[in-house]
């Protein structure tokens, strides 16, 4: 995975490395930029060299087979420009991309320039993106769902995960939207309050899931699955959000 490294522990690599191996994949963690964070908010973001990010994806595709790729915080355009020459030049990998924008406490974790590349350059190669409701708006220049959605796909992505765990209801609802084929939701018990990297878990644990063979819907149903449980045993590590425990042990 590509992902943005968050102190606290609550989001960014950590919680894609424990996601994925607690779903027994083995994560290869490239890290695309330095945060400055605690449960609260985020206080600044330094991106990594684009170049050694290029070096590091080079490296460990000539030494290790690649059965998905997530990325989450991105940097700076530059970034996702060399991910993007990696990934025409290694077709054929699912790609989860959770487009990091902001944290919950509001901290911007990507300029104008990085939410372009990603919408122009990397979206069209990602299998599915997997916005919240805030991120949906933003990308989709919309705040009709719906519409954003239907700006999303005809601006070339192939399918689109809205999670509503930032919205208000009994239930979560979660929509998988794509080109191919009519909408499909599904219902989670809302667990109440707000945890550091829910987002994260989810991507990640979806990019386990195809990593491992599931089809994309079954990855989706396994990870929601996941990422309920490690809320429900949410940890209080410091003043602000709680942090999923994604160390629980899971079987499904
Ligand atoms: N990645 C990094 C490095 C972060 O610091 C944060 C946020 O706070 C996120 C991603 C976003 O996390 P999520 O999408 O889980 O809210």
């Amino acid at each position: 995975m590509l992902s943005g490294l968050d102190p606290s522990g609550g989001a960014g690599i950590q919680a894609d490395i424990q996601a994925i191996t607690s779903l027994g994949c083995h994560p290869l963690p490239v890290l695309t930029c330095l945060t400055v964070q605690d449960t609260r908010n985020v206080y600044g973001a330094e991106a990594v060299d684009a170049g050694l990010i290029r070096r590091q994806l080079e490296c460990l595709a000539d030494d290790t087979p690649i059965h998905a790729i997530k990325t989450g915080a991105l940097g700076n355009a530059a970034v996702v420009e060399v991910l993007v020459e990696f990934l025409n030049r290694h077709r054929g990998i699912p790609v989860i991309t959770d487009p990091v924008i902001k944290a919950a406490g509001g901290g911007d974790l990507a300029d104008d320039h990085l939410i372009d590349a990603m919408k122009t350059q990397l979206f069209p190669l990602a299998e599915m993106i997997t916005p919240n409701g805030v991120e949906l708006a933003l990308l989709g220049n919309s705040d009709d769902p719906d519409i954003a959605v239907d700006h999303l796909l005809a601006g070339g992505c192939r399918s689109v995960l809205a999670t509503g765990g930032h919205g208000t209801g009994d239930r979560i609802i979660n929509t998988l939207y794509s080109q191919a084929s009519t909408p499909q939701h599904w219902e989670i018990e809302r667990v109440g309050g707000e945890y550091h990297g829910t987002g994260c878990t989810l991507a990640a644990a979806i990019s386990a899931g195809r990593a491992a063979g599931l089809s994309a819907r079954a990855a989706i149903a396994q990870a929601q699955n996941y990422v309920q449980r490690a809320i429900l045993s949410a940890l209080e590590v410091g003043k602000g959000q709680p942090v999923p425990d994604r160390g629980i042990a899971w079987r499904s």
